[in-house]
């Protein structure tokens, strides 16, 4: 498999260290408040260049943290009242059910922060006594951005600045995420502080807690060694906090941290930036609330590449809906003609394990996931395949095998066969669709007097339409 590597700019394949696992660690969320639609199309993507990667051959290891102490967890625990530990715990519930609607392999590993205080000492320790840290006057201990060497290879960042910044106490940062461009000696331990409450450890330095970076330098060492095969985040974690984390890691190990640097870039939200105060930041809830399914969503995420901006609209979940929907009748059809009586539903495979795949159907969309795992690519590839395929044309096992890869080639993509709207075999009127849909939006908005005159229309047409969790299904009246 190839991939763009940041630190290279360039195309790199991809290859296992030790031969055996290909070993990668993923950023992961800040469990402060549900993650929204952009954090998922960051983990969307990593979790299907570990389905491309395993469906090649490859063994992976995944290795995602839950970031559950920093600036903003203890801010907002604090301002809800409750202990960091519940406070967190709840958002990690909540961001668990959320991966697993949206079909994301669970990571083989995912360590908290909290509970790897004593790596992240050590690795302090470590540092200060390789002078590559220091404590200032305010008590905290900072990393000394002057004393290593290559500080700004990943982000490219220019040299005259860096010898500007950066001297020691003068233009040091305790916050986690600081100003871009502005290079300055980081935090690694934040001396006590009274707004942080009861959330302190002990340490050499004093009471206190780890910065945002360190933590992640902590975590990939214990997981995953020195030097492992792959780094991944959103495009905003290259600097500071990706930076950072390679500054840390190989001043303290004298190694190369990551061999390869993978960073998705940011969905946008109708043409602008995500944000609270525009109230554009949608949730999978939000978007359930108005009839989508997490599935639907994951096509959205998938559907543009994730080297370039991603723009979200409902209507691209409209048009998700419907292109599914076209997967699936294709899939009916397969299966009708290799003379399976089953449904072409949707399995949800959430297996950790997926296993090599050698495809005769839907290899070309394969290798356009191959070639910097281009989503979109292979999505249009699999609608022309559709469209050329002769289905009535077709000898019952080669029926059966496009329908084996077609299934093979969703896997890939994570996603799902939805249900077909068809019942015994009857087609659902585009008409009847179109009024079902109506009234699933008015039910939504809660607006019941029409949502009502629309489902007694459409009885008086002859279809009945049942209410389910996530959606509603159309059956026609006996
Ligand atoms: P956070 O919970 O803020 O630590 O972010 C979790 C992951 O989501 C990180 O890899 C971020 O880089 C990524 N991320 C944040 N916002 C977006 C966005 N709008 N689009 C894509 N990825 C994002
Ligand atoms: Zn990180």
């Amino acid at each position: 498999m190839k991939l763009y590597d940041t630190m290279a700019r360039e195309m790199r394949e991809l290859t296992a260290e030790d031969g055996e696992s290909f070993r990668f660690y993923c950023c992961g969320p800040t469990v402060y408040g549900p993650a929204h639609i952009g954090n998922f199309r960051t983990f969307v993507l990593q979790d299907v260049f570990r389905r491309v990667l395993q469906l090649s051959g490859q063994k992976t290891q995944h290795v995602r943290n839950i970031t559950d102490v920093d600036d903003k967890t203890i801010r907002d625990s604090r301002a809800a009242d409750k202990s960091l530990t519940e406070f967190t715990e709840a958002w990690t519930v909540k961001f668990r059910a959320d991966c697993e609607a949206l079909n994301l392999l669970a990571p083989h590993d995912e360590p908290s922060a909290v509970a790897h205080i004593p790596q992240q000492v050590a690795l302090i320790e470590e540092l200060m006594e390789k002078g590559h840290a220091y404590q200032s006057e305010d008590r905290s201990v900072y990393f000394k951005v002057t004393s290593f060497e290559s500080y700004g290879c990943l982000s490219h960042l220019d040299q005259r600045e860096l010898r500007a910044g950066g001297s020691e106490g003068s233009a040091a940062v305790a916050d986690d995420e600081y100003e871009k461009d502005a290079v300055a000696d980081f935090a690694l331990w934040k001396a006590r502080k009274e707004e942080d409450g009861e959330n302190f450890w002990p340490s050499p330095w004093g009471e206190g807690r780890p910065g945002w970076h360190l933590e992640c330098s902590a975590m990939c060492r214990e997981y995953l060694g020195d030097t492992f095969d792959l780094h991944s985040g959103g495009v905003d974690l290259v600097f500071p906090h990706h930076e950072n984390e390679i500054a840390q890691s190989e001043a303290a190990s004298g190694k190369t941290f990551a061999r390869h640097w993978f960073h998705i870039t940011h969905l946008m939200v109708d043409g602008g930036k995500m944000s609270k105060s525009l109230g554009n930041m949608y949730t999978l809830a939000d978007l359930q609330e108005r009839g989508f399914t997490a599935n639907e969503l994951r096509y959205v995420l998938i559907s543009g590449h994730y080297r370039h901006p991603l723009n979200f609209t409902l209507q691209s979940m409209a048009d998700a809906k419907k292109a599914l929907l076209r997967i699936a009748k294709a899939g009916q059809a397969l299966l009708q003609r290799a003379g399976k009586r089953e449904q072409a539903t949707g399995e949800g495979d959430c297996e950790a394990d997926i296993l090599q795949h050698d495809f005769v159907y839907f290899k070309s969309a394969y290798q356009s996931l191959l070639q910097d795992l281009n989503t979109p690519e292979a999505l249009g590839r699999i609608f022309s395949e559709l469209r050329e395929l002769k289905v009535d044309q077709l000898r019952a096992e080669q029926a059966l095998e496009a329908w084996s890869d077609l299934k093979w080639i969703l896997l890939a993509l994570g996603l799902s066969f939805p249900q077909v709207e068809e019942k015994a075999g009857v087609e659902v009127p585009a008409e009847i669709s179109e009024l079902a849909e109506q009234r699933w939006q008015a039910k939504q908005a809660k607006e019941w007097a029409q949502s009502d005159a629309l489902r007694d229309k459409l009885l008086e047409k002859g279809w009945e339409v049942k209410d389910g969790k996530d959606g509603y299904e159309l059956c026609p009246r006996n």
